[in-house]
């Protein structure tokens, strides 16, 4: 079929909207008419070519729309039913099968590859191949195809719109601090770094009752966001305020907790040294491989620990409809940190999003109507 997609036709290329060809579904996958899609970092990393993504392509991968049609073997989807694509796993390896997908052996190539397991790609245009697989979604379209392993069903009356970046910044933040934290009402939590997947942790770290919740970043409007969402205390880093020592006059001994969001080496060297005795950093910022980090031996000895997460530590079938119910109860108001754009307006988000302006970009899809 015909669809409109936003495809990227050389390494660092603008964004052009262009009309290509998609295959229909094959028996395990769906056909998604999708509503709208979340842009994240890794969107414009892949762009930019850090990920060896193959061009022309297709990026994308917080898609959030309407299933259309499914393929004959699959079950657990309807046409009409409502699902966000989450990001993808192979199902076979050790990881997978103990329900710890978003540590995948082969996570990396079914995000980055731009084709389907097997190499195949779902998008051609004039005949030659676009690389549309991308974290198996390629969502920056008007229709995507999504293997029912990892699309997620959520319920109807929750807004799309609004829906895509749960499959991914939102499920990371969020899952880091419920699912892998674990933090009990009145332990000390430091962000680090105040975008979407920082706020979306901030959010849960106020549903879990922390207290103190300190956010450090160098932008004062989201700072100020961050406050409106629960911070208790906030540090512009930029100011050049020692954020350890700021850290340790308000809560006395360190934090319990804290996410590191930035990738920033420093940064996360200030967010081990912030915690207190057995206290925990969480790192979800991705840094390039090959970054080092140099921390102190001996503070890490005192029962410290260090944690690298991916997504969340998420199970996307159960733990996304739990966040869509805490949003729908008005427990994690995720519109806050969101700006809308059309399709069209696919190369100003990224500018805004590059520049800090916008937190979340959220495209929106044209004739996505539902
Ligand atoms: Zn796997
Ligand atoms: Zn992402």
């Amino acid at each position: 079929m015909k669809i409109t997609a936003a495809v990227v036709r050389e390494r660092a290329g603008p964004f052009v909207i262009d009309a290509i060809d998609l295959q229909d579904p094959r028996p395990d996958e769906l056909l998604v008419r999708v509503k709208a899609s979340g842009m994240c970092q890794t969107d414009l990393h892949g762009r930019d070519g850090y990920y060896g993504t193959p061009f022309p392509a297709v990026f994308g991968h917080e898609g959030a729309g309407v299933v259309e049609a499914v393929g004959s073997a699959v079950r657990k989807f309807a046409p009409g039913d409502h699902v966000i694509m989450s990001y993808p796993w192979c199902g076979d390896c050790p990881n997978c099968r103990s329900n710890h997908m978003s540590y995948c052996f082969d996570a990396w190539g079914l995000k980055m590859r731009g084709t389907r397991a097997d190499g195949s790609t779902l998008m051609q245009r004039a005949g030659t191949p676009v690389y549309s697989a991308f974290f198996q979604q390629s969502s920056f379209a008007t229709h995507a195809i999504a293997n029912e392993r990892y699309a997620v069903k959520v319920r109807s009356d929750a807004p799309l719109d609004v829906l895509g970046p749960f499959a991914c910044s939102i499920q990371t933040g969020a899952g880091a601090v419920l699912n892998a934290m674990r933090p009990r009402a009145g332990e000390g939590f430091a962000l680090f770094g105040a975008g979407a997947v920082g706020l979306s942790g901030l959010m849960a770290a106020k549903i879990a009752g922390c207290d103190p919740i300190i956010v450090v970043d160098i932008h004062d409007q989201r700072l100020a966001i961050a406050r409106e969402l629960g911070a208790t205390h906030t540090i512009n880093h930029a100011a050049r305020l020692d954020s350890v020592a700021e850290m340790r006059r308000v809560t006395g001994g360190g934090v319990h907790y804290s996410l590191e969001t930035s990738a920033v080496p420093a940064v996360f060297r200030t967010a081990v040294e912030v915690l207190m005795p057995g206290g925990t950093c969480i790192l979800v910022g991705s840094a390039r491989p090959g970054v080092d980090v140099a921390l102190d031996m001996s503070f890490l000895q005192n029962g410290r620990s260090v944690r690298g997460v991916i997504q969340g530590d998420s199970v996307p079938e159960t733990f996304i409809p739990k966040l869509v119910d805490l949003m729908l109860a008005g427990q994690l108001p995720v519109e806050r940190m969101m700006t809308f754009y059309d399709l069209a307006d696919i190369n100003r988000a990224a500018t805004d999003a590059a520049q800090g302006t916008t937190i979340k970009p959220v495209l929106r899809m044209p004739g996505g109507e539902v």
